[in-house]
């Protein structure tokens, strides 16, 4: 396929926030491409080169791929630099100064496996003349393309190319181009997604050989699985009744997901909830994991949690999160800042796929599988059948250093879900036992200037929940407090990247910000309460007509939730069963005066 198909499809996407036009319009590139492209383009529509978990980055900075520009335009990198500060884009700005140069016509058009294997060759360019040679490529590219193609090389040359494409938009134009778009087809293509999280691949098996190509994609050690995700209760009494009586109880640590595969010989890979590699930030783990696991090769899943190596105590969050991300420094890190793992599930024991095994079975085999280690355990576990015994664990659970604890469904469907949050698993936090709500992990999409104090910074962020039954998010609440001076200072920078010139079409609110943001950031904040607003749109009509929830009095806890994404923030409907659940416990508590 030409390239310049591809961009054409690229502006169409852009201009389009409409459900069903977006879904064509993929349905007709996917059909439209060969087989051989097909991984290819489904990883360029997200911006990729391959599946994010392989953690490939182009590493092309802002003044390599300005150079690249001056040097394919022929215009000196001043004007360069000038038309990026109107244009705030340097693929605009490279799209306006092509037309400038004359010697393009005869040039061969691109190719779209060209670019792809061009942005590769970048990728891997390491040592010594790299740059040169990362500049070079672009150049050429550059060299040969329209103003449209390059703009949009440009962009993703720097990771920006921002179409606007979510994951399930491609599963469900991938159920439509290769199969027949059922619900059923679309079930399986999302569910090869889930355990594989690589698209490029569940593409090229679907378009080979349909819905029974994608049945067929395995389980694998080194290919993260997408997590399981917890519902939430107002109570251990509701969470048991959801139960039927009787569940597994676990302590809820608090620290980082982690998906360690531990292959038969060779390296283990840890995986964030994220699906980021973070082997190198944890190589004591990834040194032990081998001798606490025995029947391998195997997927187990735990929370990775920090320790006081004097007393084996918990120690709270933030300080495995310094561990996060981190490049230089590891080996002190493991002295600074040591983790235990607790692993609560198996996903792979010894080649075989358990996710399909009832929860009770997986953790027998999880049992048998695992030799505790100084630093690998087993998540604490205790089978309750009556709400005081799930009060004393949890009562446990919280003397621990642990932030509560985990119900687990014991029935026969308490199967894996991959990447699917149900009460199959319940989170049942300290929080819930004081009047006010639980945390709410808020993304931001709009910030508002400051005043007075604050002239110049931002003095407060627009927030919202995600709504995945209408792909939006929507408003719940402007937060200005619990910020120190100096996060304000940093809040411009932080959120420039984002910055759009007018309201996203997936955001849903009343108010008007300073500055529009495109919804990637999330933090946590809490609040003294939800109520009705006409403002604010989260789950708007869904309790009153033309009223949806907002919190009152948020406070920003001091926690960038940097481990989620825009959708994996809190949902439209948690925030609603919060707000239920306040409700109800608010009417509990009077009903209790007036009995007293
Ligand atoms: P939350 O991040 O508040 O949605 O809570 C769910 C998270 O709790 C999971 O993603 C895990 O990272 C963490 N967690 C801690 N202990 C457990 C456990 N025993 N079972 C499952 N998840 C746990």
């Amino acid at each position: 396929m030409q390239f310049a198909e591809l961009v054409a499809e690229y502006e169409r996407l852009e201009a389009t926030s409409k459900r069903l036009e977006m879904r064509q319009i993929l349905v007709d590139l996917l059909r439209k491409v060969s087989a051989k492209e097909l991984p290819a383009l489904v990883y360029m529509m997200q911006g990729e080169l391959r599946p994010e978990f392989e953690g490939v980055e182009l590493g092309v900075a802002d003044s390599l791929a300005a150079r690249a520009v001056a040097q394919a335009t022929g215009a000196p990198e001043k004007s360069v630099a000038e038309s990026l500060r109107t244009t705030g884009d340097l693929g605009t700005t490279a799209g306006q100064l092509l037309p400038k140069r004359a010697a393009r016509l005869d040039a061969d058009p691109l190719r779209v496996h060209e670019v792809y294997e061009a942005f590769g060759r970048i990728a891997t360019a390491s040592g010594a003349g790299s740059q040169e040679l990362k500049v070079r490529t672009l150049v050429e590219l550059l060299a040969r393309s329209t103003p449209s193609e390059a703009k949009y090389l440009v962009r993703f040359a720097l990771g920006k190319l921002r179409l606007g494409v979510r994951e399930m938009s491609i599963v469900d134009a991938l159920s439509f181009a290769f199969a027949d778009g059922s619900k059923e087809a679309r079930a399986a293509v999302e569910a090869a997604y889930n355990r594989s999280s690589d698209l490029g691949l569940v593409a090229e098996h679907v378009a080979k050989d349909g819905v029974p190509g994608v049945n067929k994609i395995p389980i694998r050690v080194g290919r993260p699985i997408r997590p399981m995700l917890a519902e939430r209760s107002p109570d251990l009494a509701d969470a048991l009744r959801r139960m039927e009586g009787k569940a597994a109880l676990e302590y809820k640590y608090d620290g980082l997901r982690v998906q360690a595969h531990v292959p038969e010989q060779g390296p283990v890979q840890l995986f964030s909830r994220r699906l980021e590699s973070i082997s190198t930030q944890f190589p004591e783990l990834v040194k032990e994991l081998p001798a606490a696991v025995h029947r391998r090769p195997a997927i187990v899943e735990g929370e990775c949690v920090p320790v006081d190596p004097e007393t084996g105590e918990l120690r709270p969050f933030q300080e495995v999160s310094r561990r996060r991300g981190r490049k230089y420094d590891l080996e002190r890190m493991q002295e600074e800042v040591p983790v235990r793992l607790f692993l609560f599930d198996v996903l792979l024991d010894h080649g075989t796929p358990t996710v399909d095994e009832p929860f009770p079975t997986r953790r027998r085999l999880l049992e048998s599988a695992v030799h505790g280690t100084e630093r690998v355990h087993l998540a604490t576990q205790k089978v309750v059948d009556s709400e005081a015994d799930a009060e004393a664990f949890f009562e446990e659970a919280i003397a621990a250093g642990c932030e509560g604890v985990m119900v687990k469904s014991l029935a026969a469907g308490s199967t894996y879900r991959a990447g699917a949050r149900g009460y199959w698993w319940i989170k049942y936090k300290r929080e819930y036992t004081h009047a006010l709500a639980d945390s709410v992990d808020g993304v931001v999409v709009g910030a508002f200037y400051g005043h007075g104090r604050r002239g110049g910074r931002y003095g407060a962020l627009l927030l919202a929940v995600y709504n995945p039954d209408e792909d939006r998010f929507e408003s719940f609440c402007k937060v200005g407090s619990g910020f120190d001076d100096a996060t304000l200072e940093t809040l411009p920078a932080k959120f420039k990247p984002f910055e759009v010139p007018e309201k996203p079409e997936s955001v849903l609110t009343e108010l008007v910000p300073d500055v529009w943001l495109r919804p990637a950031v999330v933090m946590e904040v809490r609040g003294a309460e939800l109520t009705l607003s006409p403002i604010h749109r989260a789950g708007v009509g869904k309790i009153r007509p033309d009223a949806g929830l907002a919190l009152r009095f948020p406070r920003f806890t001091g926690r960038w939730r940097d481990d989620k994404d825009a959708e994996t923030a809190t949902t439209t409907a948690e925030l609603i069963s919060l707000y239920r659940s306040q409700v109800r416990q608010i009417s509990s508590a009077n009903a209790g005066e007036e009995s007293a």
